[in-house]
């Protein structure tokens, strides 16, 4: 299956090709129609399966629907990472094809100056890629809503709960509209992801590489 045939936008497509990712990883093949469809995901992936565009690239499919929207843009889509590295990596992974949509990426994570994000947000993010601390800052002090949220991706979910961001994570989550689309990827399904799962994706396919 080509990155065409799995229903990806031509523009997408093309700057895939010109980064040379022309063929689908198995887990890009198993949870990138699933997740086109609308339906929530459980990826079981490790770093390096391809799982960041597993994530994003049905992202831009999704956003790609509606584009012009009026100023300012809320997030419609919102990718939790467990560290400030790990946001940058993923912005930096979409950002070629998310323009080539004409749409942005942006980091809110802590560790930068919460102004300069401010700014960001005020100007405009489709795709929000943030660590649960700063995003929780964000929200408290009114600088970012999630109501406009459509799908939201949690990448290394397990690393997450090491980590003690369940908590964090749960009430962003419940800030994002209920009938919202979620996919949770993690290199294991323990007991901590688990209850993540039955709580916030209750019906789901799952894909385990
Ligand atoms: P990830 O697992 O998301 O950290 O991705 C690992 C690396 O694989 C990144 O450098 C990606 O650019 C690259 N990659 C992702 N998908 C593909 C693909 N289908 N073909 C070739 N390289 C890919």
């Amino acid at each position: 299956m080509t990155f065409a045939e799995i229903g990806l936008p031509e523009p997408v497509v093309a700057a895939l090709a010109r980064n040379s990712i022309t063929v689908p990883s198995p887990i890009q093949a198993m949870a990138i129609p699933d997740a086109i469809a609308g339906k929530n995901i459980l990826g079981r992936a490790q770093t390096g399966s391809g799982k960041t565009l597993a994530f994003g690239l049905p992202m831009l499919a999704r956003l790609a629907r509606h584009e012009d929207r009026p100023a300012p843009k809320r997030p419609r889509a919102l990718v939790l990472v467990p560290t400030r590295e790990l946001a940058f990596q993923v912005v930096d992974s979409l950002t070629p094809y998310a323009g080539s949509l004409g749409l942005n990426v942006r980091a809110a994570v802590g560790g930068t100056p919460f102004t300069k994000q401010v700014d960001q947000l005020r100007r405009g993010v489709d795709i929000l890629v943030a660590t649960p601390g700063r995003l929780g800052d964000h929200l408290r002090q009114n600088t970012c809503v999630l109501g406009e949220i459509e799908m939201t991706a949690l990448d290394e979910a397990d690393q997450m709960a090491d980590m003690g961001f369940l908590p964090e994570v749960r009430t962003l989550l419940a800030d994002t509209p209920n009938d919202s689309q979620r996919l949770l990827f993690s290199a294991t399904l323990d007991n901590d992801v688990k209850t993540l799962v039955r709580e916030f994706l209750p019906e789901h396919e799952l894909h385990s590489t």
